[in-house]
């Protein structure tokens, strides 16, 4: 079978698996808090941190970064009413592997002129030092015009340990 058909076939049994009430559910997060995470495939934000369907919103990507996150948080806090936010970085993050110059002569070199010129000014947020980063993070959304009130009080950020599943607080 095929990546697709294996992902097909494992959302029927999903889907047959959903009771009522989760098919059923509002569209603006239950618990009104948004999860800023990494797109790191060892990451399982709902198990590791007991979110339920319905419960919060997911915002991943490279890095779990709130910069990156920023579009989707508006979003998620000014349409859809989330008021706290959780920044959760990790251990071994690629981010931590390599400097913009590193990604930018790797892009080069794989896709050419075209794709070295449009990448030119490109900040794909990269960090040296994890703690760091975390603290960064959440003294950027405390900064932000575009964050609520509410989020900046209580905007906390966190290590996930994917060689022991558990997370640290930082801040
Ligand atoms: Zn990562």
């Amino acid at each position: 079978m095929s990546l697709v058909d294996n992902l097909v076939s494992a959302n029927e049994s999903y889907s047959s698996s959903l009771s009522d009430s989760e098919k059923s559910l509002p569209l603006p997060p239950g618990k009104k808090y948004a999860v800023v995470t990494c797109m790191d495939a060892r990451l399982h934000p709902a198990k590791a941190l007991g979110i339920n369907l319905g419960d919060a919103h997911i915002i991943r990507n490279a890095g779990g970064s709130a910069q990156d996150a920023l579009r989707s948080l508006t979003i998620s806090q000014q349409l859809l009413g989330t008021e706290v936010v959780v920044v959760v970085k990790h251990t071994d993050c690629g981010m931590l592997t390599f400097t913009n110059a590193d990604i930018k002569a790797v892009i080069a070199r794989n896709l050419g002129e075209d794709a070295a010129h449009e990448s030119e000014g490109a900040d794909y947020l990269p960090f040296p030092e994890l703690e760091d980063a975390v603290r960064e993070d959440v003294q950027f959304l405390k900064s932000s015009p575009l964050v609520c009130d509410k989020a900046k009080q209580s905007v906390s950020g966190f290590v996930y340990e994917v060689e022991t599943g558990r997370v640290r607080r930082v801040v």
